[in-house]
């Protein structure tokens, strides 16, 4: 057990005065919790789509009315003005990843981006065209990087390398990263990896790998969809070379919302190849309509299209909620409130789960999997069984339910009443 669960203990009494001595308890309030019987669902499922918070619906109704108010007009005098809509959202963006506001850009969707930033970081050429991944990707991830590679004229069946997973919970050592680049370096173009990996949860160690990437002459990018709004991201610091996220997990802007790109500063002025559209143009010259593409610096130059302020207003009220709490309090709570379920589960539930995350809290984020020991069947029946209680988590085939208590609106309480509900399902047999 490490020092954050001395003084852990199991009773409602104990859960209730955390959440009331909790500096950030007020920010629960901001949230439209769903309801579940006579009360509110226990939401632990965060990770996948986070709650709306209370002032999207204002924010939405104030876009509406600027638009029926004044028409064309609203892109020069609505009261956040259409024209430069993502620059209100640059700035929480760049603190929650821990960038410049020039790094960073709100666009598209998380799959479009990764595409578009590898359009300009995966340059393959004969003697180096791998890309590598990590076990287990996320289809979308391992979907991306092979049909690059076949786009390129490269073979995925040679050139997609997965690491190997040689940790018990199916999570991947520094160790195994370095032997990967040690043997293959040489052949590997880029490194694209997980921030925090969506299944096992745990969280990879971005300056490192960057450094050893770097060193073996590979292009490294991060995947943060499961990290933006969750870990203490350092992306400029870190020294990668580009990431990218969605704002619907940890970021609560709302299904399907505006995602986000980093490219490092580092790159700002190369005028490295990429896909081109009119809002990548430099500002000042955009609107002259010249022939000649003048990208903007910095990751705005990756920009295509006008953005679509609809599914950007949710993550500009979002991003506030995260400027006031603050990502260095968020995450000191976290910490403790996944510690706290983990102690849960290891001190009362280890007969029926088996935590595959790593224990250390700094190589995961809030999110916990769990393998349910009894197999498939039996933990079909655990998740229906919690989902008919209002605890909501998420099912993994074949036997993985991932759990995430997160520091903006999850409380002790609510990791008690998992363990409470996991409980009467194994009393039930
Ligand atoms: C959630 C998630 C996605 C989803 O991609 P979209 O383009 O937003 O549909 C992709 N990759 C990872 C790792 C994810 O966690």
């Amino acid at each position: 057990m490490t020092g954050l669960s001395s003084g852990f203990r199991a009773e409602p009494e104990w859960a209730r005065e955390q959440d009331e001595n909790d500096p950030l308890r007020a920010f629960r309030g901001e949230f439209l919790i769903p309801p579940h019987a006579d009360g509110e669902q226990t939401y632990l499922v965060g990770n996948s789509l986070g709650l709306q918070p209370r002032g999207v619906r204002q924010a939405l109704l104030d876009e509406l009315d600027d638009w029926a108010r004044l028409g064309v007009e609203g892109h020069l005098h609505a009261r956040h003005p259409w024209l430069p809509y993502h620059k209100e959202v640059r700035d929480g963006l760049a603190e929650v990843v821990g960038a410049e506001p020039t790094e960073v850009v709100a666009m598209n969707s998380l799959t479009v981006n990764l595409h578009l930033l590898l359009v300009s970081f995966y340059r393959p050429t004969p003697q180096r065209h791998a890309i590598l991944i990590e076990p287990n990707a996320f289809p979308s991830d391992r979907d991306l990087a092979a049909s690059q590679i076949r786009f390129h004229g490269h073979d995925p069946a040679e050139a997609l390398i997965e690491l190997d997973a040689d940790e018990p919970g199916g999570t991947v050592s520094m160790a195994a990263i370095e032997r990967a680049l040690g043997e293959r370096g040489e052949h590997i173009a880029l490194v694209l990896l997980p921030a925090v990996q969506y299944l096992t949860g745990q969280a990879f160690e971005i300056a490192g790998i960057t450094r050893l990437a770097h060193a073996h002459g590979c292009m490294v990018g991060f995947d943060c969809a499961h990290a933006a709004g969750n870990i203490d991201l350092a992306l400029h610091d870190s020294d990668c070379d580009f990431a990218a996220w969605c704002s619907y997990k940890y970021l609560n802007a709302g299904p399907g919302a505006v995602a986000g790109a980093f490219v490092h500063a580092r790159h700002a002025r190369e005028k490295l190849p990429r896909f081109e559209g009119w809002w990548g143009r430099n500002e000042a010259t955009r609107f002259e309509m010249r022939p000649a593409f003048d990208p903007a610096s910095g990751a705005e130059g990756w920009q295509l299209s006008n953005p679509p302020i609809f599914a950007l207003a949710p993550l500009r009220v979002s991003l506030d909620l995260f400027q006031r709490a603050g990502m260095p309090r968020l995450r000191e709570k976290s910490k403790r409130l996944t510690a706290y379920l983990a102690w849960l589960i290891e001190t009362q539930l280890s007969d029926v789960l088996e935590i595959l995350t790593p224990r250390e809290p700094g190589r995961r984020g809030a999110q916990l999997s769990v393998r349910v020991r009894a197999g498939r069947d039996a933990g079909k029946s655990l998740f229906e069984y919690l989902v008919s209680q209002g605890v909501m988590g998420d099912w993994r085939e074949p036997d993985v339910m991932r759990i995430a208590p997160t520091p903006l609106y999850n409380t002790y309480a609510d990791c008690l009443r998992y363990a409470g509900a996991v409980r009467a399902w194994r009393t039930r047999g």
